[in-house]
């Protein structure tokens, strides 16, 4: 049997315990925290330190008794006021003590690389008229890259695209026109729809050349289209992009799958047309922003679409040029090179 001295130690050792949780979560930060040691464990008025006194009043017999209901008694506030002071330094695991009024932490935002920046852009005003956007292989057949869009083997145009042969049928696609066979060998028109993608060319990189660039293409099939549809087309597409009062031209070329085929200039921004030694436009006023055409008959021949009921358009451009010229950025190689001081200034556009 506990003496009763014992007794009554072990119920005064008790209530301290339970005050213990309630003192421990009225805590707000270090200074409540060193209260909180100094109340239990100071070496002069703790209560621990005075229980501790307390023990020289006990019989022999119960001593090593009471002695050990203290010391575990200090060892579990020594534990609690350590897990305390941790919570207190760790705000984030939800402990007492956050200051809500200090500043946040700071995070570096990524962001998208100028080039997805400019080429959303170009996609975003198309997906307003409706258009689909498309992607394929950028590792290609010579079929596909070359002979169902109208060059045969042997044809003059190939030298125009410096290709990357990887065997004697496949190659890096030189643009993204094989994806308007395969859309077209797929579905029936009507089609309507942009093909963004990264294509090469056997090119030694400088200021306006780069073995691999990125182009969008479109392609329209659909009947009644005429030249009409694509001149509204672009020129919407090219205000949107370079601002309402815009001044186009179309001036006629050739590619082997459209018939007839022009090339699209645009007024020279950098000199307003102003400027006989303008080096973006070489002084003419005009800069040359994209390729299109009606798509030729033999084309839609090769993928069983009858050009007797429909007919087409298709515009390719390449989304570097039209992004140096749209911001000024002399030379190619900057958009590859992931130098943050470049990159950054696009931010937020
Ligand atoms: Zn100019």
């Amino acid at each position: 049997m506990p003496s009763p001295d014992l007794e009554k130690f072990r119920i005064a050792i008790d209530a301290h315990r339970a005050k213990l949780a309630d003192a421990c979560a009225a805590v707000r930060d270090a200074a409540g925290l060193e209260e909180l040691r100094n109340r239990y464990l100071s070496r002069k008025r703790g209560f621990v330190t005075l229980l501790f006194e307390d023990l020289k009043k006990f019989e022999a017999a119960d001593k090593p008794a009471a002695g050990q209901l203290l010391n575990l008694l200090k060892t579990e506030i020594q534990e609690k006021l350590a897990a305390l002071e941790e919570s207190l330094r760790t705000p984030a695991a939800g402990g007492p003590g956050v200051d809500l009024t200090l500043p946040g932490e700071r995070l570096t935002w990524g962001a998208a690389h100028p080039l997805r920046i400019f080429q959303r852009e170009i996609e975003s005003i198309f997906q307003e008229m409706g258009f689909g956007i498309e992607d394929g292989p950028e590792i290609e057949t010579d079929y596909y890259n070359f002979e169902a869009l109208n060059f045969p083997p042997n044809h003059p145009a190939r030298d125009d695209w410096d290709t990357l042969y990887i065997n004697d049928n496949l190659l890096l696609r030189t643009h993204t026109s094989p994806v308007q066979i395969r859309i077209m060998e797929k579905h029936k028109p009507p089609i309507r729809i942009i093909i963004p993608g990264k294509v090469y060319r056997r090119e030694t990189p400088d200021p306006t050349h780069a073995a691999m660039f990125f182009q969008v293409e479109g392609l329209v099939v659909d009947r009644n289209v005429t030249f009409a549809h694509l001149k509204g087309t672009l020129e919407y597409f090219l205000k949107r992009l370079f601002g309402d009062k815009l001044k186009t031209r179309f001036r006629p070329s050739f590619f082997p799958f459209t018939e007839p085929s022009a090339e699209v200039d645009i007024e020279c921004l950098a000199c307003g047309q102003k400027d006989p030694a303008c080096r973006v436009c070489g002084g003419t006023g005009w800069k040359e922003i994209l390729g299109s055409g009606m798509v030729d008959p033999q084309v839609f021949k090769n993928v069983n679409i009858d050009p007797e009921q429909y007919s087409g358009w298709a515009f390719g451009l390449g989304v570097e040029r039209t992004a140096m010229f749209a911001y000024g950025i002399p030379d190619i190689r900057y958009f590859y090179e992931n130098d943050l001081r470049f990159t950054r200034q696009f931010h937020l556009k």
